[in-house]
Order: C-alpha cells, then structure tokens, then sequence
C-alpha cells in the first residue's frame, strides 16, 4: 500500500491507474505543521477531466447493470479496508491538513458510517408497487442511476466530505469522478487504491487533482449529470449557478457561522467543554466548529473567565505528538487572514480576551501555528461576527433572553448547525421549532446528522434541494422512472383519444 507520505508528485486516478496526464502546471502541498512544502499536486487541464469522464461513462453501463447486492459487497470490502488502513489514512490527513491524529481518525469513521449506509442500497433502491390502478394495470417505480456524477471537496475534510458523496453514489450504479481539495489531495488517492483492492471495476471511481480550471471542466461537460459541491459559500452559489446553466442536477454546500446558545439554567461545565471542543477543535477549520457564543442573561460573566482559561491552556502541537488538542491551520494564507480577523476585531471595538496571535510551536516554528483565541463584546454590526473567519476564534455576544438569542441567530445569513445548552425541557422545544438552521444540536455542540439522517443547512449554507448523503443522497444520485403496465386479453379495442382513466 502506497504511503503517501513521501515526495513524489501527487497525480489523478484515471481509469483505474495513477496517472500525471496532460497536467503540466503544479502546486505545492504543504505539511501544515512543520511549514514546509511536502510534495507537489498536479494541476488537470481539461484534457484529463475529459479523459476521467470518458473512463466513467465506458464503465457506467456494466457497473449500473450489476446487482446492487454485488455493488453493494463491493463497498463492505472497502468499508473492511478502511477500517483496516484507517491509522495510515489518518496519518496522511494530519500530515497534509495539520489537525490532530485522533480527530483525523474521527472524520475517517464518520466517512465509514456513510459506507455502511450505503451497503445497505438494495433495501434503498427499493420502489413502489400499486396492483390494479385500472382494471388489468399495474404501476410501479423504480429508481436508476444518473450516469457520469462529480464531486467537489473542501480542504477541511479530504476522507469525510467525499465520503459524504461517492458510497452512495457508487452504491446506487453510478460512476463518480472526484476533485478533490488541492490543498490535502492525497486521501482522495488513497481512498482510490483501497476501492480498486476491494474489487471496484475501472473507470467507476476516479480522482481528478486540480483547481478552477478542472471544476470549470467538469461544470462544463456534457456527459456529467450531476454535481455535489461542498466548501465555502461564494464556490458553492457559483457552482450551483454554473451547474444549473448547464442543464446538471446540483448540491452545492456552503460555508457557516454557527452559534452555540447558553441559557442562565445551562450546566456550566458542560458548556464549556462544548465550547472549548466546537470552537477549537481542529483549530476552527469544521463547517460546523462553534464560533459564536450566544450568552443570555447573567451567564456571561460566569462562563467568560473559564472559556479564557481553557483557550489559554490548550495543547497546540504537531497533530501527530502525544496529547495535541489542536494543530495548525492549513496553510500560511489561512495563518494571516485568520490573525487579520483578529486585528479587525479589535480595530471594532470588541474585547480580546486572548489572543492567539503569534503563537510558536517549540520544534516547529515555521509551522501554520496560531492559538485559540477569545472576543468578548461581540455585536451583529461587526465583520468578525457576520463573516466566517474559520479558524480558532471564539466570539462571545451577550444577550438578555432567549427570544434576543433565536432572533440574532435567525437573521445571520448562514444556518449550517447551532446549539442550545438548557436544562429547561420547554426552551429545548421551542429552541428546536424557531430556529433557522438546518442541523440543531440540545445540549450537544457538533449535532452532524448520522448517516442515515442527511446532512445539510439553511439559508446560504446550502444551495439545492437535497441535503446530502442519508435518504435524500439516494434521491439526489437517481432518476425515478414510473412503469406502467398492462398484459392485455386479445381484444383489440382501437385507439384511445381521452386522458386515461381508472377504469
Ligand atoms: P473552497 O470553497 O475554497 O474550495 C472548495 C473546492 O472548490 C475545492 O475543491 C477547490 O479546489 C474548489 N474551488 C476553489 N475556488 C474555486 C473557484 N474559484 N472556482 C471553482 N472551484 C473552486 O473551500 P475550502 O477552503 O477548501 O473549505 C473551507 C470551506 O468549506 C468553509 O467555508 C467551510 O465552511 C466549508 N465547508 C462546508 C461544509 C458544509 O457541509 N456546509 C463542510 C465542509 C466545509
């Protein structure tokens, strides 16, 4: 099994086989922790999105004709493998993306629990039967795949995020090319190798590395029947525009700013464990990371010096050493506009209660390393609250009862996740009834929806119809097709002018 761990160039999965293409441009991947360039990934030209997605239509027909059961087993021996490889997959996200080696192993479970979901496609394929709609007819329905569907990740989840896509898609018949983020894209190829040893014909799954130029290629091309796009808002309104002007099925996920709600009742400690973990954990870099607080009535002035301390005392290391609880951001780029946020904060007004700026890992310091860091005083007029900062920023806002907190978080232009921290089983209810977010979590900080459920937000956390993976996965990766039938006696009874009827 390849490590991916090395220094040669990370290439496409095309047709079943590593390849470099026609790519002739490069960018560098970066070991996040150490600051340095790790290896490079090559850039596709449309000439191998072109060559990827003629691979995936060859194979479409044979792979959307074998038994779903046959798929199916298919996807149990990769789900086998990952669970097998799933310490030398968590070691090349930590390596690439920077988060810690337990959190990197989580998103590789979490990524499993979708291919378990997906093994279970014959009892979701299943359609509906009616007997005798009219006298001597039966109709039915079935579900059959798209053909040639596409998938755009982000950098924050290069194993969970593309599992969030192709299990299902691959399970229900289709054929799925990936680009992956070109910031981590060695997990997507790794993910490759194992498919190909559990038995996946060529061609159904592959891997395109690359930038704009490969997401324009695929948005572009005739013979791709749908999109699923996850990463930050502005991409996602562009490929669901784009995807859409092109006559393809879209989902396209986009950024967030969740917020975490702590009401006077509220266990102290339980919220601010919740915080603590939602808001800097894998150093802010998860579309559903905590980053407001939302303090109603006196609680503020309790909660605040614990969350100070807390966010001082974290454990910011290389991902990989003993007892990391966060690491460093992605990459340099991140780094500054992360501390630029920081300055702008202050620059408006709020309160620093500590700041991350600056931070230096000791053996480490050219590392993408910032510490957690802690607004107090946060408004709705501010930058730092409206926009996504995505890194380890808390903003805390105080407001003076629930009915302040569920209209400050209604009017915020993302609705991705958000929390209620209550004792009251009433406010609980309401919280879950009035709020505008897509995914609410009580009395739990990070409430991503379980394999089966479907993942999605509100407002501009999501464009399209389909949350993603869970039931409305299936729906999104097939067409339904209603059969009607009827086996008539031989008596030919001429041709029929009026709208059918029952009969
Ligand atoms: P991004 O939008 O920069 O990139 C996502 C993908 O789009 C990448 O594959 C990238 O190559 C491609 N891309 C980037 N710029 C493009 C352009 N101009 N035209 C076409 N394609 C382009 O996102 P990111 O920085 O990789 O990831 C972080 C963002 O993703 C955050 O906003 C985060 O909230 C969001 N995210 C959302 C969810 C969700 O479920 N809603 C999950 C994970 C991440």
């Amino acid at each position: 099994m390849k490590s991916y761990t090395d220094t040669t160039n990370v290439n496409h999965f095309i047709n079943g086989q590593h390849t470099a293409g026609s790519s002739k441009r490069h960018q560098d991947v970066y070991n996040p922790a150490l600051g340095s360039v790790a290896r490079q990934v090559i850039l596709a030209e449309p000439a191998d999105v072109d060559a990827a997605v003629a691979g995936a239509k060859r194979a479409f027909p044979g792979w959307a004709n074998t038994p779903p059961i046959r798929r199916a087993r298919i996807l149990f021996k990769f789900m086998e493998l990952m669970n097998q490889h799933k310490d030398e997959l968590a070691a090349i996200i930590t390596a690439e993306h920077g988060k810690v080696f337990s959190d990197a192993q989580g998103e590789i479970s979490r990524g499993i629990d979708v291919i378990e979901f997906a093994c279970g496609i014959p009892q979701l394929l299943k359609g509906d039967f009616t007997d005798q709609v009219s006298t001597g007819i039966d109709n039915w329905t079935l579900r059959q795949p798209l053909g040639v569907v596409a998938g755009i990740t982000p950098f924050n989840f290069p194993c969970m995020v593309p599992c969030w896509m192709f299990p299902v898609a691959i399970a229900a018949g289709n054929c799925f090319v990936l680009k992956p983020s070109e910031r981590d894209p060695s997990a997507a190829l790794y993910m490759a190798d194992l498919l190909k040893e559990a038995g996946l014909p060529d061609g159904v799954f592959s891997v395109v590395q690359g930038d704009k130029v490969a997401v324009d290629a695929l948005l572009a091309h005739r013979d791709v029947k749908a999109v699923s796009f996850v990463g930050s808002t502005p991409i996602a309104r562009y490929i669901y525009e784009q995807a859409a002007h092109f006559g393809k099925r879209v989902q396209a996920l986009g950024g967030a700013k969740n917020h975490l709600v702590v009401m006077p009742d509220a266990d102290l400690g339980l919220a601010v464990d919740a915080l603590t973990g939602s808001a800097y954990g894998s150093a802010g870099e998860r579309c559903m990371a905590i980053s407001v607080a939302v303090l109603v009535g006196d609680i503020a002035d309790k909660i605040i010096p614990l969350l100070a301390q807390r966010a001082k005392n974290l454990a910011v290391k290389n991902g990989m050493e003993e007892g990391a609880e966060m690491g460093p951001v992605v990459s340099r780029q991140a780094l500054e506009r992360i501390e630029g946020y920081i300055d702008l904060g202050t620059k408006e007004g709020a309160k620093l209660v500590v700041d991350g700026r600056g931070l230096k890992v000791k053996g480490h310091e050219k590392g993408f390393f910032t510490g957690g860091t802690l607004f107090d005083g946060v408004t709705p007029q501010m930058r730092i609250y409206k926009e996504e900062i995505f890194g380890p920023v808390l903003s805390c806002t105080r407001v003076k009862d629930f009915a302040a907190a569920i209209d400050l978080i209604n009017e915020h232009e993302f609705g991705n996740g958000v929390s209620c921290y209550t004792r009251d089983g009433h406010i609980a209810r309401e919280f879950g009834r009035r709020i505008q977010v897509g995914m609410v979590g009580i009395n739990l900080p990070i409430p991503v929806p379980m394999a089966w459920h479907g993942f999605g937000g509100w407002q501009n956390s999501l464009f399209g119809d389909t949350h993603i993976y869970g039931p409305d996965g299936v729906r999104f990766y097939t067409k339904q097709k209603s059969i009607m039938q009827r086996w008539p006696e031989s008596t030919d009874k001429g041709a029929e002018f009026a709208m059918p009827t029952a009969k």
